[in-house]
């Protein structure tokens, strides 16, 4: 799960994105208001652990324009101070819960865990379409009666594509969200693993294919009796 922070502190920027990698998220730190908004509005994250005190747009600012664009992506919103009035600001502005700076890593996790519940599909034991699912406890994809293991890489691409099935998913998507910071990650390497994918899809002599649209990206695609 991809967790987007926003905080101008560096050490406390870096110290909750540490947090968050430990307890197996992937943690990206920006370290103002205006890109904050800019990395939220990317749909690339699955929370956002937002400061009020910001550079440039401060967190209600951002938090209020996501929402005035339609982006429910969650939002717990950070802050020094301890007033009421602030605290009702950023729950009206569109903030999900906030919480008081200093906290404890066990109570930031806990925040998170409640706030990404509450998005439908991302506590579902499994996903499916067409006739594959995945087991998103043991990254396990199976059809029918046959199954066979992912491996990381190969069930975060997986995934992606199987939570997105309507609409095409960019290389650079699945780069940014599957590869994250590692700068020696390409499009290359996205290939690789989509054709890894394939090989295991057609194995299991599913009905699914990945599709390549040309510039734009992948798509799953579902023919019926294929090779029947
Ligand atoms: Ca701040």
């Amino acid at each position: 799960m991809n967790i987007l922070v926003v905080e101008d502190e560096r050490n406390l920027a870096d110290a909750i994105c540490h947090i968050l990698n430990e307890a197996g998220y992937n943690a990206e730190a920006t370290y103002d208001g205006r890109s904050g908004l800019t990395s939220a509005e990317s749909g690339l994250y699955d929370a956002v652990v937002l400061d009020v005190m910001l550079p440039k747009m401060d967190g209600f600012e951002v938090v209020h324009e996501l929402r005035r664009q339609g982006i429910s992506v969650p939002v717990l919103l950070l802050t020094a101070r301890t007033s009421t009035t602030d605290k009702v600001e950023g729950l009206d502005a569109g903030a999900d819960d906030y919480m008081t700076k200093p906290f404890e890593a066990p109570e930031l996790l806990a925040r998170l865990r409640a706030l990404t519940r509450r998005q439908g599909d991302v506590m579902l034991d499994e996903l499916t379409f067409a006739d594959l699912k995945l087991d998103l406890t043991t990254h396990d994809l199976s059809c029918g009666d046959k199954s066979v293991h992912l491996s990381g890489k190969e069930f975060e691409v997986l995934r992606m594509l199987m939570s997105s099935t309507s609409r095409i998913v960019s290389k650079q998507d699945l780069l940014t969200r599957v590869w994250g910071a590692d700068a020696d990650a390409s499009e290359n390497s996205v290939e690789a693993y989509v054709s890894f994918l394939r090989k295991k899809v057609k194995h299991l002599g599913s009905q699914v294919q990945i599709t390549t649209l040309r510039m734009l990206g992948y798509r799953l695609e579902v023919f019926e009796n294929l090779g029947a």
